[in-house]
């Protein structure tokens, strides 16, 4: 199974991703994760990505792409894959195409959540982030048993920089101009599988796996 996941941030990728990739025993790629772990090793990926994730902004194609050929041919992706975060521009989607038409791979679907902006905010600011081992929580809807504190590892929960009010607003022009075209892209590879984010997690969970078969 090769999936992709599409929505604005806050969406519930990430969470739907997790359960997805546990279900079809096929690793979670996140680009974000990826580029949060190479910013707290303080590699060079991580001090470029840097000033682009605090602002909201994404990172240049050039410095993503490097990153994903090197785990798209890794031997981890060879049953499958669910890219969550990626890609987010055209020239990635294009970038992806190429790739795996070169290793004669197939995508069998991309998965575009969608809800209002207002839910994108409300979800963001109540998001509370593990600093060890990247466990989501909400304030409101899935809180910790402890607050502060992950249930998981015992980390400590954050609002993660680019959560932060001012960020979310930008995020979300960003998603509008540079990604959203990407419903388009796929949909006219009659690929696309819109599903309604609005709903509960085991709702959106259930729709998915439905659509996909
Ligand atoms: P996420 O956790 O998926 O919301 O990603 C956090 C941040 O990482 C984004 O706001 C971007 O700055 C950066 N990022 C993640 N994936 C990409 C991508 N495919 N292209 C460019 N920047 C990305």
């Amino acid at each position: 199974m090769r999936l992709i996941l599409l929505g604005p941030p806050g969406v519930g990728k990430g969470t739907q991703a997790k359960l997805l990739s546990q279900h079809y025993d096929i690793p979670q790629i996140s680009t974000g994760d990826l580029l949060r772990e190479a910013v707290s090793d303080g590699t060079e990926l991580g001090k470029q990505a840097k000033k682009y994730m605090d602002q909201g902004d994404l990172a240049p194609d050039d410095v993503i792409l490097g990153m994903d050929e090197d785990t798209l041919q890794s031997d981890k992706c060879k049953d499958g894959f669910i890219l969550d975060g990626f890609p987010r521009t055209v020239p990635q989607a294009e970038w992806l195409t190429a790739i795996m038409n070169k290793l004669g791979l197939q995508l069998d679907g991309v998965v575009s959540l969608e809800v209002d902006d207002q839910v994108v905010i409300e979800r963001l600011s109540a998001r509370r982030t593990c600093v060890d081992c990247g466990a989501i929580y909400n304030v409101k809807t899935n809180p910790p048993e402890k607050e502060g504190v992950c249930d998981k590892c015992g980390g400590e929960l954050i609002l993660r920089d680019d959560d932060q009010p001012e960020t979310i607003k930008n995020r979300l022009d960003v998603y509008k101009k540079q990604t959203e075209p990407l419903v388009d892209y796929y949909s006219n590879k009659g690929l696309l599988v819109s599903i309604d984010g609005s709903k509960s997690i085991d709702e959106i969970q259930t729709e998915i796996k439905k659509r996909l078969k």
